[in-house]
């Protein structure tokens, strides 16, 4: 098919029920693609894969990977964190109206030293002493993450990222190094004192978000335990998990491609990172192949902090175009991510004559169904479209003009319509 070139793309946001006449090429289509359904009239419908950024090891202060001495791994910079860094993360948001995850590390956030209370989070144990990283920073980034809520999402990730007994270290905070859950109840005493370092900060709520430490993760109740991690996290408020597969134990329990419902919490691939965790900073150029743009925040900032915007930069111009993608699109935040994943997976749209026929039933039958939700449809057609819709409600629409029109439907689900469809004109 005629390559569409993005420069010659013009994006117009349409108003919900007016229909498009705008004039354009109109070049057949003549393509196949696994992703999608074509109709008679050279229409191609897609439920786009959805793309979250989820950015690992934020919060440390220190960059010094203390792995040697039995302290974290950290982040392995060269210098010290700071509120800039925080910010380029609320700018990455900004510039692409995306919510990041931010997988939090909070022991260095402790005013209090109240980890002395739970010797298995940090290095020092009972004798813990966070006093050279209190100060005004910790206020200044506090500050950016609270007024930029819809741009920066607190993601849990652990208190100190390893588990420490007598001194040493063994990988990783949540999980061990063969899979097996940490025991239930300093699983329960990590999460309260994750809470407890947040209000310090009245960076509350509890977060609903989780990635594991290091990725040590069981699907569903490791060996020895009858509960698993994601039943822990859910009575603490969490319902939604992000990790990659390839490293999780009980992967082959996974039921879908992308994800998985472990104890109703939805567990959701991260792929394979294009970077590893110390570079420092990354130019990011590969294709996303899944849901998941996973990084660690070094990847995303400069040396300089004063120049993280330029690092900063790489990383929007590499994710805006996923935008334009008939078949993919940035979620808006990681609540919308799952619902649209759900039903990238699972919901059917199929063109029939001049109507397009969307079936739930799969997706509902999910204890994390998406029922009531909204969905994002885009429509690859070679001539102008009007589209009126029956059993659902368009939201929004906008298109993408270049060789081909590519328009983006953003549906609301009525209550009680397992199907739905749209009218073409
Ligand atoms: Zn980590």
């Amino acid at each position: 098919m005629a390559k569409i070139s993005r420069r010659k793309f013009v994006k117009k946001i349409i108003g919900t029920s007016s229909g498009i006449v705008l004039m354009g090429s109109t070049d057949p289509l003549m393509s196949s693609h696994n992703n999608m359904n074509i109709c008679s009239n050279n229409l191609q419908v897609f439920i786009p894969m959805p793309v979250q950024v989820v950015i690992d090891d934020v919060g440390w202060w220190s960059g010094k990977d203390g792995s040697k001495t039995q302290e974290p791994y950290r982040t392995g910079i060269n210098r010290n964190h700071v509120p800039e860094d925080y910010k380029a993360i609320v700018d990455l948001g900004k510039a692409l109206n995306i919510r990041p995850q931010a997988a939090f590390i909070v022991c260095e956030w402790d005013k209090n030293n109240i980890l002395r209370n739970l010797p298995t989070s940090t290095w020092m144990g009972e004798k813990w002493d966070n006093s050279s990283w209190v100060g005004q920073w910790l206020d200044e980034a506090a500050e950016i993450i609270r007024n930029n809520r819809k741009y920066f999402e607190l993601t849990v990730h652990g208190i100190g990222h390893e588990y420490w007994e007598a001194g040493t270290f063994t990988r990783a905070e949540w999980t061990d190094s063969n899979g097996k859950m940490r025991p239930p109840d300093q699983v329960k005493l990590h999460l309260d004192y994750f809470e407890k370092i947040l209000n310090q900060h009245n960076l509350g709520p509890f977060p609903e978000s989780f990635v594991p430490a290091a990725f040590r993760h069981s699907f569903g109740p490791s060996e020895g335990r009858i509960i698993s991690l994601a039943e822990l996290l859910k009575e603490h408020g969490i319902n939604y998990i992000n990790t990659p597969f390839s490293s999780m134990y009980n992967k082959e329990r996974v039921q879908f491609e992308h994800f998985g419902s472990d104890a109703g919490v939805m567990t959701i691939d991260r792929g394979n990172d294009e970077f590893p965790w110390l570079t420092f900073p990354a130019n990011p150029v590969k294709d996303l192949t899944g849901p998941t743009c996973g990084l660690h925040w070094p990847n995303m900032l400069h040396p300089n902090p004063e120049r993280n915007a330029e690092v900063v930069k790489r990383w929007i111009n590499y994710l805006k175009p996923i935008n334009e993608k008939k078949d993919m699109m940035l979620a808006q935040d990681s609540v919308s991510f799952q619902h649209q994943l759900i039903h990238h997976s699972l919901t059917r749209a199929q063109p029939k004559n001049n109507s397009i026929e969307i079936d739930f039933s799969e997706s509902d039958k999910l204890p994390e169904s998406a029922k009531n939700e909204e969905i994002i449809l885009k429509l690859l057609s070679d001539k102008p479209l009007k589209v009126k819709s029956n059993g659902i409600k368009i939201i929004s629409q906008s298109l993408l003009e270049g060789t081909e029109f590519i328009y983006t439907l953003k549906l609301g689900r009525l209550a009680g319509n397992v199907r739905a469809q749209l009218r073409l004109g």
